[in-house]
């Protein structure tokens, strides 16, 4: 951290900042300039923050030097983290698909799900059992019995499933019925109590962007889950809140590069939540994987029109097929491969 002083800044003053510095276990460098002062804290600067020195006496401001995350952080750890979801790899060469229903309804609708996306060739599943919604009074989601019906349509094509913890008293319940990956919702991005719960368990985490995040408080809420032991992270932008409103919210494709630039953990894309509308779902996932995502999260509904949440924006399993064979070529003309049915075990399964 470099704490930069004001013209006017005594001798005092400057001791004072050298004596905190040296409070917490750093050590300082001082570089007097013709016009100010400047004093380095050398050591883990972690330890500090602006606030300790900005309301003190003769300084004009303070800035870290190192970026405030390091466990996630690309600059520690060179080579791409991949997860692996029961033999499902995400962020290594192949591009991994999560497709399922916004909410899980019924077993029939989680069956005819389950059989459309592993058809198509999604790897994993997804499905809410407890629904973050905006009105108190809409459908809330089926609870622990939604949990029981994801796994078990799941199961029928071994897919591993997706779900969103939102209650830090439901992380055992999630544990008993065998979630494979703890989706963290856009509303629960910070929330830290949340995050250093699942930050304790060895089940992978997919950490969606709050609506409002910056960057770097979004690989913050990453590095609390990290913190805690749990290194089995992965990043989901999902669209954020503009000035925009043609549109539920604006996918940010920026995201995607520089996050693979800032951080070694797979970073997945969500084109569904981003557009709201089922026929953009195509359009953004393509752009997407070209700016270099390692998995997509996308809503499929054997019957959108009777979804009981974001109908709007589900993909019929037809219109999903059909996205996945264009997938499947934007894949290889990215050097990548697209995820693939495992027919094998489907036959094994069903058999
Ligand atoms: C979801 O995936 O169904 C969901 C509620 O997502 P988000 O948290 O991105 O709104
Ligand atoms: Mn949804």
């Amino acid at each position: 951290m470099i704490i930069v002083m004001q013209p006017d800044a005594g001798d005092s003053d400057i001791a004072a900042v050298e004596a905190k510095i040296r409070a917490h276990g750093l050590d300082v460098h001082v570089s007097r300039g013709t016009e100010r002062t400047l004093i380095g804290a050398i050591g883990d600067e972690r330890k500090l923050d602006p606030e300790m020195f900005d309301p003190m006496p003769g300084v004009e401001r303070s800035l870290h030097i190192l970026k405030p995350y390091k466990l996630v952080a690309r600059e520690w750890h060179k080579a791409s983290t991949i997860v692996d979801v029961r033999g499902a790899r995400i962020g290594g060469s192949d591009v991994q698909i999560i497709a399922g229903p916004c909410s899980v309804e019924t077993d029939s609708q989680m069956h005819a799900a389950a059989a459309g996306v592993a058809t198509a060739g999604a790897r994993l599943m997804r499905g809410g059992a407890f629904k973050p919604r905006t009105s108190p009074y809409a459908f809330q989601g089926k609870g622990v019995e939604g949990l029981a019906m994801l796994k078990n349509a799941a199961a029928r094509y071994n897919l591993p499933i997706v779900t969103e913890l939102m209650d830090v008293r439901m992380l055992d319940t999630f544990l008993e019925h065998d979630v494979d990956v703890i989706q963290i919702g856009t509303r629960n991005m910070q929330n830290f109590d949340l995050l250093k719960e699942v930050g304790k368990v060895n089940v992978p985490v997919i950490l969606k962007r709050g609506m409002s995040a910056t960057i770097s408080e979004w690989l913050m809420a990453a590095e609390y889950i990290a913190a805690g032991g749990n290194h089995r992270i992965m990043l989901c932008e999902r669209g954020i809140r503009t000035f925009e409103t043609a549109y539920r919210n604006v996918l940010d494709v920026t995201a995607v590069a520089v996050l693979k630039k800032e951080t070694h953990l797979p970073v997945i894309v969500d084109p569904s939540h981003a557009g709201g509308k089922a026929w953009m779902v195509p359009a953004l996932s393509c752009a997407a994987i070209a700016a270099g995502a390692d998995a997509l999260l996308i809503e499929v509904h054997p019957c959108p029109t009777e979804a009981w949440c974001d109908a709007d924006q589900a993909l019929s399993i037809d219109e999903f097929g059909g996205l996945m064979q264009r997938l499947r070529a934007l894949t290889q003309a990215m050097g990548r491969a697209l995820s693939r049915p495992n027919t094998e075990r489907h036959l094994e399964t069903i058999a």
